[in-house]
């Protein structure tokens, strides 16, 4: 690859001879793909200026390049979240219009009426019971009800943290590997 040569010279620290800055300059007006690369090594350089750290001569240059394939890595991981995010998107925007032209939200409706219903009368059931056993055995059924209500949230936090933790995974290790460089 004749993009290696030339990416060489980007980021070398030693000044180039003339005759090379001049083919570096004529190759990065035709090649996006170094012109890209010249960008980010900039960026790069400009924010450790910016937040007043030295550029550590000798190590930086390789940390930068061997950390270049995770950070490409990273931004496909984000993209490609980003167009599965858009197309859930689509999907339930076509689901949605696919409700209302079969009218299916009346029906959804109804049933929702009649599901609230019935669990109004199971909730006023479930009160006057508890209201009983209240009277009988005044502390059991409080303290079932905090460990029922305890184990449900440790659940739920589980499984929020498990999807978390799936969705994150990539991008956890990308930044694992930069920082062990
Ligand atoms: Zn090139």
């Amino acid at each position: 690859m004749r993009h290696n040569q030339y990416k060489t010279w980007i980021i070398t620290e030693q000044p180039l001879p003339l005759k090379h800055k001049k083919a570096l300059k004529a190759h990065l007006e035709t090649c996006q793909h170094c012109k890209k690369y010249y960008l980010t090594w900039l960026a790069t350089k400009q924010l450790l200026n910016n937040s007043h750290l030295q550029i550590p001569s000798a190590g930086f240059t390789n940390r930068w390049k061997s950390s270049l394939p995770v950070r490409e890595e990273r931004e496909h991981a984000r993209q490609t979240r980003n167009r599965l995010a858009f197309l859930i998107m689509i999907g339930l925007l076509a689901n949605l219009l696919y409700i209302i032209r079969n009218n299916l939200i009346l029906h959804w409706i109804a049933a929702g009426l009649s599901v609230i219903t019935n669990l109004l009368v199971f909730i006023t059931k479930g009160l006057s019971n508890i209201g009983d056993l209240l009277n009988q055995t005044p502390t059991i059924p409080i303290f079932a009800g905090v460990i029922v209500l305890g184990i449900f949230f440790a659940f739920l936090v589980t499984i929020i943290f498990t999807v978390w933790h799936r969705l994150s995974n990539k991008e956890y290790h990308a930044y694992e590997i930069i920082i062990e460089d």
